[in-house]
């Protein structure tokens, strides 16, 4: 099994790069803000709770989405490697994350971490806005808090993993393809 975290600030490219990156090397992908938001659409209690968090800009607590990644990788005994996309969000929950796989008998492989300048992650977040229906992107207030949530409570996710040198900086800007590339550069080494 080989499993990859895709980590990066709101707007750096996560969904982009998961869709292609699932594709090329046959993943499973876990989002727990996509999963997060079939929830809300179909008004689930655990989506009733989760609004409130969401259209806030704050990270839903952390037993929650732990809650939702264990029962996904339950629900995947054969797969070939996750792709986890906007978790771990917190400490907490990379612990709980290293805990699950541990008991499955494997482990985070790499963790690729999009490098993209803060200006360049407003900008993408006003255009994401337009198409995306997101409430959370479209008001400023709540996109700058959400910088200010991954500043403070997701950032160390990623000094908590550059223990066990898993970490790999990625540049996350320029095309698309570019950046798909050079995600791929980094998997293939590590395989
Ligand atoms: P995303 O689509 O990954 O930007 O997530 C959208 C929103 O869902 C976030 O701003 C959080 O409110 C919530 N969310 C997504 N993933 C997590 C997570 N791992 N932990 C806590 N909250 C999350």
């Amino acid at each position: 099994m080989f499993n990859t975290i895709l980590f990066g600030p709101p707007g750096s490219g996560k969904g982009t790069q998961s869709e292609k990156l699932i594709e090329k090397y046959g993943l499973i992908h876990l989002s727990t803000g996509d999963l997060l938001r079939k929830e809300m659409k179909e008004s689930t209690p655990l989506g009733i709770e989760a609004k409130n968090f969401i259209e806030k800009g704050q990270l839903v607590p952390d037993e929650v989405v732990i809650g939702m990644i264990s029962s996904a990788l339950d629900a995947n005994p054969h797969a070939r490697g996750f792709l986890f996309d906007g978790f771990p969000r917190t400490v907490a929950q990379a612990e709980a994350l290293d805990k699950l796989l541990e008991l499955k008998k494997t482990a985070i492989n790499i963790v690729l971490a999009l490098q993209v300048n803060e200006e360049e992650l407003i900008k993408r977040l006003v255009n994401r806005a337009k198409t995306s229906g997101r409430l959370d992107d479209a008001d400023p207030e709540i996109q700058k808090k959400r910088q200010d949530v991954y500043k403070n409570e997701t950032l160390p996710v990623s000094a908590y993993y550059s223990q066990f040198n898993k970490v790999v900086n990625v540049h996350g800007e320029g095309s698309i393809d570019e950046i798909f590339d050079a995600l791929c550069k980094e998997i293939d080494a590590k395989k």
